[in-house]
């Protein structure tokens, strides 16, 4: 699939506005899903916990963020919609998602925005100091279980590969809408 601007193939017709935003922010493509079409995979608690040079070293990596597993999967059960949103640059999709979550909040209630792995927002995180951008940070769907890869697939949002055949980076993040 191309990285061209996609159109949303899921989702009540309210939502494409919000779609067609984060579009105009600079995602190569986002789609509106119900959240039950996202994949959770405890197994990745093995994957952050063990082999991961992230661990201990950000405030949005475990285990800085705080909310336990029960708490994240009693507040994620009140949402019924999520954007995936689709950037290629792992700042933007910090700087999509999170604005798309301030944007929404007036139309949609709680929307709350997750990035991919890490907070990409500094060159090194200030932990153990006080963040930087706490009004801008938000945690990884790593550490809450959630499987990107297989939530997106299904979408046919997967990594591309140029004429060449180099892979071209893709990086997901996603706004839990209503
Ligand atoms: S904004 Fe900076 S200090 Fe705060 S979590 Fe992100 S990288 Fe760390």
């Amino acid at each position: 699939m191309s990285l061209s601007a996609s159109k949303i193939t899921t989702g009540d017709e309210h939502f494409e506005s919000l779609t067609q935003r984060a579009l105009e922010l600079g995602a190569t493509a986002a789609r509106v899903i119900r959240t039950d079409q996202v994949v959770f995979d405890p197994r990745s608690h093995f994957k952050c916990r063990f082999g991961c040079s992230r661990w201990g070293r950000y405030w949005t990596c475990p285990p800085h963020t705080i909310l336990n597993q029960d708490q994240f999967d009693k507040a994620f059960a009140h949402y019924g919609r999520a954007m995936v949103v689709q950037t290629k640059d792992a700042k933007d999709s910090q700087d999509v998602t999170v604005t798309l979550e301030k944007e929404a909040m007036l139309q949609h209630g709680c929307p709350f925005a997750m990035a991919l792995a890490l907070c990409d927002l500094c060159s090194e995180c200030a932990y153990p100091e006080p963040c930087r951008f706490p009004h801008l940070a938000r945690p990884s769907m790593d550490c809450y279980g959630i499987d990107i890869a297989a939530t997106v697939e299904p979408l046919g949002l997967q990594v591309d590969f140029d004429p060449q055949g180099e892979a071209m980076p893709a990086f997901y993040s996603m706004v839990l809408l209503d």
